[in-house]
């Protein structure tokens, strides 16, 4: 037990954030129960923090003394990891700060990383208690990995930084009006699923994208693929992301005539009012069902949407959706997402492609777009991939 530990790690605590209103409420009642035991038994020691209002987390993260803390763990959804993300981004030393390890325990009712970590240790997908204790279990272990991190952009021109998804339309959609079967758990999404595919609709827009290809993953790696796991407590030098994203010679900052922004350049993309580079691809229609990005493998504990990503792939995985596609093959592609199966639906309306930036602008008005999640500001918005810019606890 606990053998991965050093000395080093010993006079560190791991920070564990709890958000008591996640999930069905009872996130609480997970780190009393299991958790706890699991990190008494391997001797991690750690400090449990309780969120009291949305943001806290995020405030909590912006002035935390990071050199008191071997990791951040969250125990609750998506939500609150976006928090600690996007806290963590807001920092002068930014550069440092995002390179703290960072755990997940499902906790919530969108727990997608959790079931994504769950799945990259190869075992067998589990729900529910089962996930907990698996994921109680890989943060035990202490393996830290590259964890990719998108660049978003909206059209306010705010910045901000996602370690999911990016979704519109139908998937968007069910994620926000789902809110109001939260007291049902991870089920809400397929209640919201259902009632949504009911009263099914199409959206107008222009999606483009930047094609990953083999060369290009392996040129613009900013970490080397073959980095070993190495444990979070371990004395693994801490190299800033300066030195690793040797690909760029741009500054790490942007210094605008009156704003200064943190975080890596966005060397991909244009400005949002600009055409889009001429080495992205235009999609030719303009009516859709969803357009969902992501960055793991699972959407939900139940939807495997992408089996094949890795937290450090430096890809972002495109899905969309065309109109046309009738009811019952929707259905069918969201069923067979439970095993991973959709792709093999040969359905000709689902497009998959790996991507390292895309943009999306939407015509359909109002309308719901998610960045791992939680909604943000509806219209024009694009994102890009930073390959291996945080570090993720994971099997
Ligand atoms: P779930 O998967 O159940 O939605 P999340 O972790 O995604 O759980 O949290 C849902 C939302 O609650 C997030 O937007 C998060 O920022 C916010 N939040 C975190 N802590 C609190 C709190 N103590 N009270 C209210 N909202 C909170
Ligand atoms: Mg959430």
């Amino acid at each position: 037990h606990g053998g991965q530990y050093s000395q080093v790690c010993r006079a560190r605590r791991l920070m564990v954030l709890v958000n008591p209103l996640s999930g069905k409420g009872q996130a609480m009642a997970l780190y009393t129960g299991p958790i706890q035991r699991m990190l008494t038994e391997a001797a991690v020691p750690h400090t449990l923090i309780t969120t009291e209002h949305q943001n806290h987390a995020r405030e909590l993260v912006r002035k935390a003394d990071l050199s008191q803390w071997s990791a951040i763990v969250i125990l609750s959804g998506d939500g609150l990891l976006f928090e600690v993300i996007n806290g963590l981004m807001e920092r002068e030393d930014w550069e440092e700060a995002i390179r703290t390890p960072l755990g997940i325990l499902p906790g919530g009712s969108g727990n997608a990383l959790a079931a994504s970590v769950h799945h990259y240790t190869q075992a067998d997908g589990v729900f529910g208690e089962d996930l907990l204790l698996s994921c109680g279990f890989v943060l035990c272990k202490g393996l830290v990995c590259p964890l990719d991190l998108l660049s978003v952009r909206l059209s306010s021109g705010h910045r901000l930084f996602s370690f999911l998804s990016l979704a519109w339309g139908f998937v968007a959609d069910v994620d926000i009006e789902s809110e109001k079967y939260r007291p049902v758990g991870a089920v809400r999404f397929l209640v919201g699923a259902l009632v949504r595919l009911a009263s099914l609709r199409t959206y107008q827009g222009r999606l483009a994208f930047l094609l990953a290809t083999e060369e290009s993953s392996s040129v613009t790696a900013h970490s080397p693929p073959s980095l070993p796991a190495s444990s979070y407590c371990s004395s693994l030098p801490r190299v800033s992301n300066t030195q690793q994203h040797h690909s760029s010679e741009r500054p790490a900052t942007i210094t605008g005539a009156d704003l200064k922004e943190h975080g890596p350049v966005d060397d991909l993309m244009t400005p949002l009012g600009a055409p889009v580079p001429t080495d992205w691809t235009v999609v030719e229609e303009r009516d859709f069902v969803l357009v969902l990005a992501t960055c793991h493998s699972h959407l939900a504990e139940d939807l495997m949407v992408a089996p094949d990503a890795q937290p450090g792939d430096g890809h972002i995985h495109l899905f969309y959706v065309t109109a046309g596609v009738s009811r019952p093959a929707l259905l069918r592609l969201f069923l067979a997402m439970e095993k991973g199966a959709h792709l093999a639906c040969d359905c000709p309306h689902l497009v998959y492609r790996r991507v390292k930036a895309l943009r999306l602008d939407p015509v359909t008005r109002p309308g719901v777009i998610t960045v791992d999640g939680e909604q943000v500001e509806y219209g024009p918005v694009q994102a890009q991939v930073h390959k291996g810019y945080a570090r993720l606890i994971s099997g």
